[in-house]
């Protein structure tokens, strides 16, 4: 008898074993984008310095988001203005349209009008430079400086060089007397760095008025980086997803009075356990789910035996992966909505007890949950406290949706990254920041955030951070990228 069970258990470790590796062989990348053409600069005849020059005169231009109606509008008329002279093929062939108070949209006729067009995004404003940074920068921030092979200054990265190296390319073609096949829209926010209300909600609604379906949009968000955190090897990023965000409110009341003799729970107590408990409650974090997966199934071919068997596995090794990544902030905001509690409040004196304390708790949100089942969830998880209540301090957001990795606009992302940056696998990921293309949900069903400039860990720093700057090489790959994207994508 015990025979038996010893090989009846043997039998069934031995299928386990074949189906954990059965499992760990099949997960692999899926099949490499066609390669799509792309010329080199020597070949396109581009002139990366010119080009790197004129993003430097466009860093000139102070365009800071309008925060209020006292802040000077001249730089942002003087920008347009620029632009205009600046790529004049492209303006005469594309039709401009302001739209909010800055905004500007523009499109470029295709001759075929029965093909969904392409949506290009990119943004005019820039974080402003806080005085009292000024010292830890090398260069004058807005000086549009080119010095050591790269252009120096706010909005290099984000997101001038994108709305630069977007005109270059559009510029080159229509020069030539090329005319796009396809329509190509261009629409370039003036207040994403405050949420894009003025400009891409309204560019978006004038789009969806017109009936516009596009085959895909796509903005910044992610990029290339040098060294993957997965495989410590260069991987391009294409943003399929941004997460959602929101702030929830927690009010406590209590008996206010003296403190020499407390009821048993006071407004402090009372909202230091409600955010506490808010703080501890179970979150999902999987790889399934959300753009984990397919990110980590792109790079199957880069990871170790023994990742790639865990990741492969999830259903026996989810647990272990979990714990792995427990204390890995970024891999924790990849695999689910996180939870950080930013203020609180209540009190006056030591010895008083106050009528009222409240907190503020932020949570990012996964694609996998959503605003209305966190409130819900948070509730519960407090219902218990007598006098605290919780609610979303402003309207929440939730994640966008996923995009397609199998579409078509996919397939010609990646392989133009794959031209330019021959190196780099390609994987989808998650955007972990905002950006103005959430916007535009209601114009395209495939929504991608990349720009394909190689970056380090290091200058992930740089936006709205010190010393922003773009390399000449990084601004050379963009415009070949776009030139790329328009004529496989577009031209006739
Ligand atoms: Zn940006």
């Amino acid at each position: 008898m015990v025979r038996l069970i010893l090989v009846g258990l043997g039998a069934l470790l031995l299928a386990l074993a074949g189906f954990v590796g059965f499992r760990t062989f099949s997960f692999t990348a899926p099949p490499p984008p066609a390669a799509v053409e792309i010329a080199d600069s020597a070949a396109y005849a581009l002139d990366a310095n010119a080009a790197a020059a004129r993003l430097g005169e466009a860093i000139r231009f102070r365009t800071v988001s309008l925060a209020s109606a006292e802040e000077d509008r001249a730089p942002f008329r003087e920008f347009h203005a620029w632009l205009q002279q600046t790529y004049p093929a492209f303006h005469a062939a594309a039709r401009r349209e302001v739209i909010g108070e800055f905004s500007l949209l523009y499109t470029w006729e295709g001759s075929d009008p029965a093909q969904p067009p392409i949506v290009l995004l990119a943004h005019q404003d820039v974080v402003p430079v806080p005085e009292d940074t000024l010292q830890n920068w090398t260069v004058e921030p807005f000086g549009g400086l080119v010095r050591d092979e790269a252009v120096w200054g706010r909005g290099a990265i984000d997101n001038k060089g994108s709305l630069v190296a977007l005109l270059e390319a559009a510029e080159f073609l229509a020069a030539q007397g090329r005319r796009p096949l396809r329509t190509i829209i261009f629409a370039f926010g003036h207040d994403e760095e405050l949420g894009g209300e003025g400009g891409a909600v309204l560019m978006a609604a004038a789009l969806a008025e017109r009936g516009v379906r596009a085959w895909f949009v796509l903005d910044e968000g992610l990029a290339a980086l040098d060294r993957h955190p997965l495989t410590g090897g260069p991987a391009s990023m294409i943003g399929i997803s941004e997460r959602g965000s929101g702030t929830l409110r927690v009010r406590a009341v209590g008996q206010p009075g003296h403190s020499s003799m407390p009821p048993s729970e006071t407004a402090v107590s009372l909202v230091a356990e409600a955010v506490d408990r808010i703080h501890a409650m179970p979150i999902e974090r999987k790889l399934e789910g959300g753009p984990a997966l397919g990110m980590m199934r792109a790079l199957a071919p880069e990871l170790s035996f023994t990742n790639r068997m865990a990741v492969a596995n999830e259903w026996l090794f989810g647990p272990l992966l979990r714990q792995q990544m427990a204390g890995n902030p970024a891999a924790q905001a990849l695999l689910g909505t996180t939870i950080a509690p930013t203020m609180i409040d209540g009190g006056v004196r030591p010895n008083v007890l106050p009528g009222e304390a409240t907190a503020m708790i932020n949570f990012r949100i996964h694609p996998r949950d959503d605003a209305v089942g966190l409130l819900r969830q948070a509730r519960q998880t407090v219902a218990d406290l007598e006098g605290v209540t919780i609610d979303w301090a402003e309207t929440p957001r939730d994640a966008t949706g996923i995009s397609s990795t199998t579409s078509s606009s996919y397939a010609l992302i990646a392989g133009l990254s794959r031209e330019i940056l021959s190196d780099a696998p390609v994987a989808p990921a998650l955007v972990l920041a905002g950006t103005d293309s959430r916007h535009y949900t209601t114009v395209a069903e495939n929504v991608y955030r990349f720009q394909p400039i190689l970056l380090t860990a290091a200058d992930l720093e740089m936006p709205h951070g010190l010393n922003e700057r773009l390399s000449i090489a990084n601004l050379d790959r963009m415009i070949r990228f776009y030139i790329g994207l328009m004529e496989a994508g577009a031209m006739q």
